[in-house]
Parts: C-alpha cells; sequence; structure tokens
C-alpha cells in the first residue's frame, strides 16, 4: 500500500496520526516526500472519502483550500453593510478570494469561536 497522499503512490516511511490530539487518532502511512512537506508546514487535509491526504491542487479542487489572510473587509456595495459582511483576503498560494457572510453565517461563526476557544492554541 503506497501513502496516503492521493495518487502517490510512493514507498512509506513514517505513520502519522490525521486527527487532533483530543480526537480517536486515524494513522496513515506517508512517504519521506510529503512527511517532510507536512512538517515543513504545507497545507493538507484528510478527507474521509477519499481516505486520502489531499494537498495542493487536490485541495484547491476539494474546496479546502488554506485562507493564509483576510485583508479588508466591508467594502463591497449591495447586501454588505446592511445585513451582511465582505471579507477579502488570499490563499496560501497568492490568489484572492471574495466572501460574502450573511449575518446567520456570522452569528454561526461567533458560536465556533465560543464553542472551541482553544482554537489555534495548539
Ligand atoms: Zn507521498
Amino acid at each position: 500500500m503506497g501513502c496516503a497522499v492521493l495518487r502517490c503512490s510512493n514507498v512509506t516511511a513514517h505513520t502519522v496520526n490525521v486527527m487532533p490530539p483530543d480526537c480517536v487518532p486515524i494513522e496513515v502511512r506517508l512517504c519521506e516526500e510529503h512527511d517532510a512537506a507536512i512538517r515543513a508546514g504545507q497545507p493538507w487535509f484528510y478527507d474521509d472519502d477519499e481516505r486520502a491526504v489531499l494537498m495542493r491542487k487536490d485541495l484547491v479542487t476539494s474546496g479546502m483550500q488554506l485562507i493564509a489572510k483576510f485583508t479588508t473587509f466591508g467594502e463591497d456595495r449591495g447586501t454588505a453593510g446592511r445585513n451582511s459582511m465582505a471579507l477579502h483576503g488570499e490563499y496560501e498560494d497568492g490568489t484572492p478570494f471574495k466572501l460574502l457572510l450573511s449575518t446567520q453565517s456570522l452569528t454561526w461563526l461567533r458560536s465556533m469561536f465560543e464553542k472551541f476557544p482553544d482554537i489555534g492554541a495548539r
């Protein structure tokens, strides 16, 4: 069985837990190259359906691309400024994006930050 990264057939060298520390572990096997890339901080996501680790273009295709930073908010006209907020930022590869968040989605996000206060503290 090859490396757990989608379409990689390299010989495996490392066993890695893809779940957060406080969850039931799911261990996958990775090749030297992908283990090193993940340790170097490259974004990845474990896809339960594919039972594979997604990286690079597969992250983009799956819609799981990492947002690297937000740059501005609320500058759009129209719905924004009334019952929503426009957020602008960049993905990890520098590609710009815009999100229009409704009041409902902002309220939900706020509740998630309250539910998981330790997020980002690892
Ligand atoms: Zn690999």
